[in-house]
């Protein structure tokens, strides 16, 4: 009989404690906003002591800073030194090549405002070349920054392994490429890359709407990718490839589809989801209908990712299911029949129904994601 080793944390060090709190500090002013070092060490549960030793290092660093005297009301008294993330003294490079190669980039603050957004709008090449020109569309990203960069953060499509080496990425011709270290060694800073989907479900987490810790994130465009957070931190799977839920199969013949038989899919398996709600399949088998057609088709689409979803929500029990891509798509009939398709599907008493809806982020939430990425392992926010 085989007995599993269960992995044991380490031993706790005192770097490691201090890690441990110089991230939640960080963490509390990314979602609390500016605050005195008492109410942060109130919220965290640290010493007054402890908290003013990790803001004076986090102001010689240049990411955090002081505000002067809080002028809010309802202080009487002395009035405590606010202090909050500092926006003007580093910035994160975000870049993302999800849609179809082309690439786009911003440069961000350390509270996530997007600054200097840039678009490379011709087609990356394909294999080394391709890593060649994301080398010097970051290089400029950098230059244009004029602050120090505290990383790089690139969401792409494909599947990532946890430490940024791409397992496989057919439409960029990668294969085993260790990205992550190639752009390190190239950029001398610290990069990290992840997976499209994982990135927009990041983004989602720490800058959409969402309620809860635990977001499913599904982009749709020229295929369905999908990535997961839970607890705040990203999923990967054994394989790397947790959240795709592309290629399960979502309709069976005499399923009283409008489609009819299910469909050839790109894997060469019948009836996928992706068969049903790619864009470009989507749009076509919309074409030349009247609204009525329309409607009931969307419907079935939308009743299908409902049901695939259900056992999703069962297994993982997530707060916010959030979709991305063509609008005119996927708001309305599609989303409102997923929505009441999850409803039956799962049991309310057991489970709680997610909140599931389009993104507020849209096409922007991978590249956010590739932001979150930087703060997420270089300052341990969120
Ligand atoms: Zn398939």
């Amino acid at each position: 009989m085989r007995m599993r080793q269960f992995q044991r944390g380490e031993l706790s060090l005192p770097t490691h404690v201090r890690d441990f709190n110089r991230a939640a500090v960080l963490q509390r002013l990314f979602r609390g906003g500016p605050m005195s070092r008492a109410d942060l060490a109130r919220h965290i549960g640290l010493t007054k002591v402890t908290v003013s030793a990790l803001i004076s290092d986090l102001v010689d660093e240049g990411v955090v800073r002081e505000l002067g005297p809080d002028k809010r009301p309802g202080t009487p008294g002395k009035r405590p030194t606010l202090v909050a993330l500092c926006e003007d003294q580093r910035r994160i490079v975000a870049v993302d090549l999800t849609r179809d190669g082309h690439l786009s980039g911003a440069t961000m603050t350390l509270t996530g405002e997007s600054m200097d957004h840039s678009r490379l709008d011709a087609l990356l090449p394909l294999g080394d070349a391709g890593v060649d020109a994301l080398t010097r569309f970051c290089r400029d990203l950098i230059d244009r920054a004029r602050v120090p960069v505290l990383g790089v953060g690139v969401s792409t499509p494909g599947v990532v392994t946890g430490d940024g080496t791409i397992v496989k990425a057919p439409k960029r011709d990668w294969f085993d490429l260790d990205l992550q270290s190639v752009l390190e060694d190239r950029l001398r800073l610290p990069v990290t890359v992840a997976n499209d989907a994982n990135c927009a479900a990041l983004g989602e987490f720490a800058f959409g709407e969402t309620d809860g810790d635990s977001v499913l994130s599904i982009l749709v465009g020229d295929g369905i990718g999908g990535g997961l957070v839970i607890g705040g931190s990203l999923v990967h799977g054994s394989t790397s490839a947790a959240g795709e839920i592309a290629h399960i199969t979502a309709t069976t013949a005499g399923d009283g589809a409008p489609w009819g038989e299910p469909t050839l899919c790109a894997c060469g398996r019948r009836g996928c989801l992706e068969t049903l709600l790619s864009e470009p399949l989507l749009r076509a088998a919309l074409d030349g209908r009247g609204d009525a057609e329309r409607e009931a088709w969307l419907t079935a689409v939308g009743e299908r990712l409902g049901a695939v979803l259900a056992p999703v929500v069962a297994v993982l029990d997530v707060s916010d299911i959030v979709i991305s891509g063509p609008e005119d798509l996927l708001g309305g009939p599609l989303v409102d029949a997923a929505r009441a398709t999850l409803a039956d599907h799962v049991w309310p008493s057991m489970n709680h129904l997610p909140n599931l809806g389009l993104s507020r982020l849209k096409d922007r939430a991978p590249l956010v994601g590739a932001g979150v990425l930087v703060l997420s392992s270089t300052l341990g926010i969120p």
